[in-house]
């Protein structure tokens, strides 16, 4: 693996680490803790139209599609610098990495042309549509049907934890279009539009306190022929494809979110400590942070290695599943610090004035508990690790 970037890479970071510190400084990446997920969301949409705007956003993506056509190394930087400025989460997260990817690689024009650049630009939020109550670790399991009537097909069934469903204006939804075929083989990957009528989102209370996901139900909803990734029966195929964007690409851009959390972590034990003291200064938290960099940085180098592979032309791999255990896993042990070091504060939500950092920690603590169960759970990505990267049998 080579760590040098080239002459014209280093110009590109030097030159979009200007604009960003430029608009900290303007107050473009939102000032405040969100008090609420709407919050949440409005300032992301801004900040990444923002983004967009200053031609930064979809930096490898072709440029006739919004993007600018740079290679995979560029937007590896601009993720770096991002995460260097303490830039939040890009809302569109799950387009951007994972739907934006896959319709380049599967879509047609006609897809490509329609639905890529407003994903760039956060006009158009997406999300998951793949876990149902009776299929998540078994995702070939679903049962959500797609019944083909003339050009369309009339989808019924329910999804559930879809993340952002209430505030996407279209879902990447996976149903089972042939119940007579074996069940990987009767799937369908295929674009529904969330505002028709049909689609009811009912959000679900999580643990912190935020509705981030949702159960969703598809009541005769009616999605063009058109709006098939790939081909009928290829869905699984699809699905696949798009997991592994997930588990290797968004877990790049995911370490990076706990590099922020890293630092913002640091600079909280070096000014708070419950009895006064900083606990920068305590022999054993000072371990635990030495103990998080260490991973932070072992995870840079794993997923750069990973990444050195797509460089040279593979498509992302089952590797990613080792980053995506290890990143989940460190962030929670990052986080569990956290708590101990506010001690009995550590139970104040956001929006007690007592609470150290505004809330942030236990907020932060409690959402990174999904963490080992979202995009497949560590068991489940112990055993890919297990088949695909060791070769070893299958469990059963
Ligand atoms: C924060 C968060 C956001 C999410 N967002 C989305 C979203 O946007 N869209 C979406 O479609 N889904 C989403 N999910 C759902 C997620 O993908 C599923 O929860 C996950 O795949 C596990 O499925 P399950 O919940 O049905 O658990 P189950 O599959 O029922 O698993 C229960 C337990 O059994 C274990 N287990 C199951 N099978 C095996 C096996 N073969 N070997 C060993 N252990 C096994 C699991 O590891 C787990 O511990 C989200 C989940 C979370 C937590």
């Amino acid at each position: 693996m080579d760590f040098a970037y080239s002459k014209e890479e280093q110009a590109f970071r030097e030159s979009l680490r200007a604009w960003l510190e430029k608009k900290r400084d303007e107050g473009a990446m939102g000032g405040h803790t969100p008090a609420s997920l709407d919050e949440v969301v409005e300032q992301g949409r801004r900040w990444q139209k923002e983004l967009y705007e200053g031609g930064w956003c979809g930096v490898h993506w072709p440029r006739e599609y919004g993007g600018q056509g740079a290679g995979l190394l560029e937007q590896i930087i601009f993720q770096e610098e991002l995460a260097r400025i303490g830039s939040p989460q890009l809302i569109n997260l799950l387009a951007l990495s994972m739907v934006g990817p896959l319709l380049i690689d599967h879509g047609t024009d006609e897809q490509k042309k329609r639905y890529l650049k407003p994903i760039l630009t956060a006009e158009e939020i997406w999300c998951q549509g793949y876990s149902e109550p009776g299929a998540g670790s078994d995702l070939a399991s679903v049962s959500t049907s797609a019944v083909l009537d003339g050009d369309e097909y009339v989808v019924n069934g329910q999804k559930v934890w879809t993340s952002y469903a209430q505030y996407s204006t279209f879902c990447i939804l996976l149903v089972r279009s042939d119940p007579e075929v074996p069940k990987h083989k009767g799937l369908t990957l295929m674009i529904a539009d969330m505002r028709q009528p049909g689609v009811e989102v009912r959000p679900l209370r999580q643990m912190n306190g935020d509705s981030e996901f949702n159960e969703v139900y598809f009541d005769d909803v009616r999605v063009p022929k058109d709006n098939v990734i790939g081909r009928e029966g290829e869905g699984w195929t699809m699905a696949v494809a798009m997991l592994m964007y997930e588990r290797a690409t968004l877990t790049f851009q995911r370490q990076l979110q706990s590099r922020v959390a890293l630092q913002d972590l640091i600079a909280f034990c070096k000014e708070y400590g419950p009895d006064g003291t900083p606990a920068s200064k305590d022999p054993l938290v000072r371990q635990r942070l030495a103990r998080s960099y260490i991973e932070s940085h072992a995870l840079r180098l794993t997923s750069l290695r990973h990444l050195t592979k797509q460089l040279k032309g593979s498509p992302p791999g089952p590797e990613g599943s080792m980053e995506k255990v290890f990143w989940s896993e460190m962030f929670q042990r990052m986080l569990q610090t956290a708590m101990s070091v506010s001690g009995p504060y550590s139970q104040l939500a956001p929006g007690d004035e007592r609470a150290p950092s505004e809330g942030r920690w236990p907020h932060l603590y409690l959402y990174s508990r999904g963490r080992t169960i979202a995009a497949g759970s560590s068991e489940i990505q112990r055993g890919i690790i297990a088949q695909r990267v060791l070769g070893l049998p299958k469990d059963r």
